[in-house]
């Protein structure tokens, strides 16, 4: 029989205020609301445990943390896959632009990266000529990133930031991180250009393979990941944030062989196989990789238009940053 759990903070999806167990991994609750089917940990862990998770374990290969292996020594990978996502979305931007749907008011794209760890995809950004800022809980991440000359925020809260200050706002494998993401979703809206785009990645759970998957998928990865998207849920959270989406297509990254092992051997919980993920990585170079991801989606938005609100002037981008 399923057990029905009564929510003491309602479903950030529906406001539902009822769930059911689907399993527990990790010695967490993974649950779904009965009205939504919006999947989440339960309970929540507080803001403080959040922030108090992304120390440098997480970006340094701690197997407790389930995180990166090396973020910063793989900081050329990362470039690399960052630059094509740019390249993706800097053609929406044109196409749009060229269908009387966006300006460029004054020739540079002005872009904010939430959960920008150390940097990356703000200093591939740079590279192109976008003026680019990140936003990043983690102390640790913000200290690598400051130390390359990167304007990367350190915070969790969107309130500082100015209206329609951006072009463009990324949040790549971000969402599920949060607590309240919906919430994010309209401070993210509320930042953007009217005309701007709005991508995130995250993982899709209704996906064929997800469910072969089951526990064992990625995605979930208790308490690192908080919520587990399925497309029609993360459709449903960017519209009730006040974002039409303009498309959403399969996620694709460039990476290192022993990262996707390193996430293997730490996110399936059935021991053999973990030891065999851990041989596998010991015996094979750390060749880089290129991976097509049918279960994790990009989702392109842009704020549905409201009154007059594209009437009102642009921020200076250099002086609404909080530092
Ligand atoms: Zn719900």
């Amino acid at each position: 029989m399923t057990e029905t759990i009564t929510l003491t903070e309602p479903c950030n999806l529906c406001d539902g205020s009822q769930a059911r167990l689907r399993f527990v991994k990790f010695g967490f609750q993974i649950v779904a609301c009965t009205r939504c089917g919006l999947e989440f940990l339960y309970p929540m862990p507080d803001r403080e445990a959040i922030r108090a998770f992304y120390d440098e374990g997480y970006f340094t290969g701690d197997p407790e943390r389930r995180g990166y292996l090396d973020y910063v020594g793989e900081r050329d990978t990362f470039l690399k896959s960052f630059s094509e996502k740019l390249d993706r979305l800097e053609k929406i931007l044109h196409t749009r632009a060229r269908a009387g749907k966006a300006g460029n008011r004054d020739g540079q794209i002005r872009m904010l990266d939430i959960g920008a760890a150390a940097g990356w995809c703000v200093e591939a950004a740079q590279k192109r000529g976008w003026d680019a800022a990140g936003l990043e809980v983690s102390s640790y991440a913000v200290a690598q990133a400051r130390d390359r000359g990167l304007c990367v925020v350190h915070g969790d809260s969107l309130e500082p930031f100015a209206d329609r200050t951006f072009d463009v706002i990324t949040l790549w494998d971000a969402l599920e991180h949060l607590r309240d993401p919906r919430s994010l979703l309209r401070e993210a809206c509320r930042m953007l250009a009217p005309d701007g785009v709005l991508a995130f990645s995250t993982g899709d759970v209704g996906h064929f393979w997800s469910r072969l998957q089951g526990r064992q998928h990625r995605i979930y990865n208790p308490p690192q990941h908080l919520f587990y998207f399925s497309r029609t849920s993360m459709t449903r959270m960017a519209i009730a944030s006040g974002l039409r989406v303009l498309r959403i297509e399969p996620d694709e990254k460039v990476t290192t062989l022993h990262y996707v092992l390193h996430i293997a051997r730490n996110l399936v919980d059935i021991p053999f196989l973990a030891k065999m993920f851990e041989f596998i990585m010991r015996v094979l170079p750390d060749w880089r990789v290129r991976m097509k991801l049918i279960d994790n989606l990009v989702v392109y938005c842009t704020p549905e238009p409201v009154g007059s609100a594209a009437s009102s002037p642009q921020p200076d981008v250099a002086t609404s940053y909080p530092r």
